[in-house]
């Protein structure tokens, strides 16, 4: 029977120590709980959830609906526990978090392959690991993971732009144009008149922020100034003053709108997601706006009036590494092969995302998946992707339809075209699990 360690009983870990336990391997999970807390989690529960109760859709026309159709498919342990212990919210599973915990917390305690071990681990060493210790994890594991992998591999906050779906945006407004250049449409453009550009910052500066917790406010007053300038929310140059964006993120020089000849008097950029551009990111806009204030004023910039979003923005307290960098295509350290890395901290973001990390890993582990194994019209295929695919800005993903390759036809249906791309995916997906 192998043997394996864990670092850390979060959603990955335990999602892991299950999946390895019941391939009959020896599981020793460590959670540094309760000895030592994290800043948000607050109990000694494995699998905490530490916010919102939510996981999101159950509609398999949903990109959050259909991962977990797909994790469901590949076996997934947490899940089940989750619908257990689910609470009424409409089309969504939202939990019992304490319930859940609980639930999750017995079943390790009572696995007989599995040790729970209720302690720090501050270095990594040659045993065979699976590194699950979450967007939070200990600042003695941070400072020996840095050693390893170098310090330039591990970040420390998300400043995450919202993404657009390519399919509600207004093309008669917008236009396609990289800076300077006359013949390139990696970006498309937003444009401004001078009212609407003084309408956006006047609804910026009153839109409602989340309130920073106390450890994140610690945390981005001690970075130094110029790597903060880096992922400034939006709204906070607005308020610097009526124009620092004109002079900043929304300068509009070298952007002529090709079909007037004209420079609009300010510019917001949208940058492809994806090789077939089926989804935008707002660049530059991260931010700290509640989402439903976000919709509301980023639907003022022009050509964004119907738009979609596939994430909202923000910023947070989130340690990960550089992934497509350090790991290899099995999820594990380049420089360390015997540490693979699952969770928040691998690069992917959110609760059903993390636990669909642990879940690939020990499918790497136990039966030596390789993404191959899954098909490329799945959310899981393409998450996995984003995990290794090189990048000069690197950030933390979630599921969402941008990902996906769009069906070979035009459906113009929005609700049927989701339907179709969920069944194109879960039909693909059984036929190659049934093929093992
Ligand atoms: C403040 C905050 C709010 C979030 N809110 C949401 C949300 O609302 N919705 C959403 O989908 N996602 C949210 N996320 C993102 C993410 O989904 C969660 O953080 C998720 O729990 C990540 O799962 P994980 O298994 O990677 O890490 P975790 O669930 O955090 O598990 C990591 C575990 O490792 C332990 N640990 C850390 N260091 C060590 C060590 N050295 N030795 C032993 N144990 C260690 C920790 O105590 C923890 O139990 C949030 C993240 C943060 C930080």
């Amino acid at each position: 029977m192998p043997n394996i360690k864990i670092i850390g009983g979060g959603l990955a870990g335990s999602e892991a120590a299950l999946q390895l336990a019941d391939s009959d391997w020896k599981v020793t999970l460590y959670e540094m709980r309760p000895h030592q807390c994290t800043e948000a989690h607050s109990s000694e529960k494995l699998a905490e959830v530490v916010c919102s109760n939510s996981f999101k859709s159950k509609l398999q026309t949903t990109a959050s609906g259909l991962l977990k159709a797909e994790m469901q498919h590949m076996g997934c342990k947490l899940l089940p526990i989750a619908q257990k212990h689910s609470v009424p919210a409409g089309n969504a599973l939202a939990i019992n978090r304490s319930a859940f915990a609980a639930a999750v917390t017995k079943q390790i305690e009572e696995n007989p392959n599995i040790q729970l071990v209720r302690r720090e681990v501050t270095k990594l060493d040659d045993e065979l690991t699976i590194l699950a210790s979450g967007p939070l994890t200990s600042m003695a594991l941070t400072a020996n993971l840095q050693k390893t992998i170098g310090q330039q591999q591990l970040y420390f906050f998300d400043a995450i732009a919202p993404i657009v779906e390519t399919e509600s945006l207004d093309l008669n407004i917008i236009f396609s144009k990289s800076r300077y250049q006359d013949d390139n449409s990696d970006y498309l453009n937003c444009p401004f008149s001078k009212e609407e550009y003084y309408e956006f910052v006047e609804a910026l500066n009153n839109a409602e922020k989340h309130e920073a917790k106390e450890f994140e406010n610690r945390f981005f007053q001690n970075l130094d100034f110029k790597f903060y300038e880096n992922c400034t929310p939006i709204e906070e140059l607005a308020r610097r003053g009526k124009d620092t964006l004109r002079f900043g993120v929304m300068r509009p020089v070298g952007l002529q709108d090709p079909r007037t000849g004209r420079r609009p008097y300010a510019v917001i950029q949208l940058r492809a997601e994806n090789q077939a551009k089926t989804a935008y990111n707002l660049v530059g806009c991260q931010t700290m706006l509640k989402y439903g204030q976000q919709k509301q004023v980023l639907q003022k910039i022009p050509g964004l009036q119907n738009a979609k979003f596939l994430r909202y923005g923000s910023i947070h307290r989130n340690t990960f590494l550089n992934s497509p960098e350090i790991l290899k295509p099995n999820l594990s350290l380049k420089n360390k092969p015997n540490i693979f890395v699952a969770g928040q901290l691998s690069g992917l973001e959110g609760y059903v995302e993390s636990i669909l990390s642990g879940l690939l890993v020990s499918k790497i582990l136990t039966q030596n998946w390789q993404k191959e194994k899954l098909p490329t019209t799945t959310i899981s295929r393409n998450l996995w992707e984003h995990l290794l695919k090189p990048s000069s800005n690197f950030q933390p993903m979630n599921a969402n339809f941008g990902l996906v390759p769009p069906l070979p036809y035009r459906e113009s249906n929005k609700k049927l075209k989701k339907q179709k791309m969920a069944a194109r995916a879960l039909a693909e997906l059984k036929t190659a699990l049934d093929q093992s």
